[in-house]
């Protein structure tokens, strides 16, 4: 089968049988999937295959530290992660498999490694769950724009009724405004703060752009963005949930996020159940050339409280709240640690400072928050703000902080993921 009809394979698949009647029906795909993963990739891994056909829980818990460390026991090839690093690097293929690396700046990048079969199965899946109602009867143009320096993504592809171009944010994003413009794209998919510039600027006049889905993708979409999205452009503002460990969800056609659970497991790590936040830990039985068995997330999800209206049975996901590293935490009576998330920092901090255009809060150690607001505030917002914060931090049982103004730095660099919220001193663990 040649690239572009397995593609299609894979598109008609997704789009046409991926509608389980429920969740029996997910559930005996998924173990069909876990057995032919268990067969062709685990029972092959050293570091798996004595646990190729024992249930899920014996296999250990893996997470960025794990996968870097026995990189080697982990994929097809044995590459050690300084090999694959250096493939990665040089852009090199080992036996038609390419390596991918994420864009982070830490020196500890997630490698992952990729054949061709993976990239053309994502690429149907993904133009499945993308398009526009009425798919690939029409032509379409998918413009995607993404920091990356991986050469996985190439700038221009046409394949007849599609046509994508990845436009780099690394270069910035006004180097591309004038060719996106001329691009015209049904689809685009954008990181969530470069998808509410553009859209603002649509709304102001300055931008004529007339996606039919607009779809923002490796970061958190906050509901100032999403609202600016919607009176740009129309229909809900839709979310991809991809990164270097896959593709893990996109929203249906109401807007709602879905887990791609026909295609990777999702256990559910709580950390808080009364507020059905949990940390996911993902297999991916769709893999074949690297497993990913029980890999802890650190995004942290909110579960819907009921299912779509949309029927599917795939677990629904209310939003995705940020990372544990966008988490704030204190000191809690005997000695447990509270909470605070980031949605609850926004709306505390926008809401006792109206006039902030936007914020970002740093917690540095457990016991000082610095506060930093946009625009022209009034001291008294600022104060207010602050009162804010210590009051919710009260409200949750925990020791209140100090709480310091400092001034508010802009995102320069569109290539830098936006992190409103940040904590960076590491996650205590209860004792
Ligand atoms: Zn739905």
């Amino acid at each position: 089968m040649n690239g572009a009809a397995e593609i299609f394979v894979h598109f008609a698949r997704a789009r046409w049988f991926r509608t389980f009647r429920d969740r029996a029906a997910l559930e005996r795909r998924q173990e069909r999937g876990m057995k032919r993963f268990r067969r062709e990739l685990l029972s092959r891994l050293p570091l798996y295959r004595d646990l190729a056909q024992l249930p899920l829980g014996a296999f250990p818990i893996a997470d960025k530290e794990f996968v870097r460390e026995r990189f080697a026991g982990l994929n097809v090839l044995g590459l050690s992660y300084d090999e694959a690093r250096g493939l990665a690097e040089r852009g090199e293929e080992r036996s038609g498999i390419s390596i991918g690396m994420s864009s982070g700046t830490s020196g500890n990048r997630a490698l992952f490694l990729v054949d061709a079969h993976e990239r053309r199965t994502w690429a149907g899946v993904m133009l499945a769950l993308a398009l526009p109602p009425g798919g690939l009867l029409r032509r379409h143009r998918a413009a995607v724009l993404l920091a990356s320096n991986s050469r996985l993504y190439l700038t221009t592809r046409d394949s007849g009724r599609l046509t994508f171009r990845f436009f780099n944010l690394r270069s910035g994003l006004d180097a591309h405004v004038r060719e996106l413009e001329a691009f015209d794209p049904t689809v685009l998919i954008a990181p969530a703060h470069v998808l509410g510039l553009l859209a603002r600027r649509q709304s102001a006049g300055a931008l004529r752009l007339r996606p039919e889905r607009a779809f923002s993708a490796a970061e958190v979409l906050d509901p100032a963005e999403a609202a600016a999205i919607t009176q740009a452009w129309p229909g809900p503002a839709h979310q991809i949930y991809q990164c270097t460990e896959g593709f893990l969800g996109i929203t249906c056609r109401l807007g709602t996020m879905h887990l791609n659970e026909d295609y990777v497991l999702f256990e559910k790590d709580w950390v808080d159940q009364g507020r059905r936040a949990f940390n996911p830990v993902i297999t991916d039985f769709s893999r074949r050339t690297q497993a990913m068995v029980r890999y802890r997330m650190n995004d942290i999800l909110i579960a819907a409280d009921r299912p779509c209206r949309c029927g599917s049975p795939l677990q629904a996901i209310e939003r995705i709240e940020g990372r544990r590293d966008d988490l704030l935490v204190f000191a809690g009576p005997a000695g447990r640690r509270v909470i605070l998330f980031p949605d609850d920092v926004r709306a505390t901090v926008l809401d006792a400072a109206p006039a902030a255009g936007d914020f970002g809060l740093v917690q540095a150690t457990p016991d000082r928050l610095e506060l930093a607001l946009a625009g022209s505030v009034p001291p008294e917002q600022h104060a207010a703000a602050r009162d804010a914060l210590a009051a919710a931090v009260t409200r949750l049982g925990g020791s209140v902080p100090a709480i310091a103004s400092v001034e508010y730095q802009p995102p320069l660099d569109h290539a830098a993921k936006l992190r409103r919220v940040r904590r960076t001193f590491p996650w205590p663990e209860e004792h």
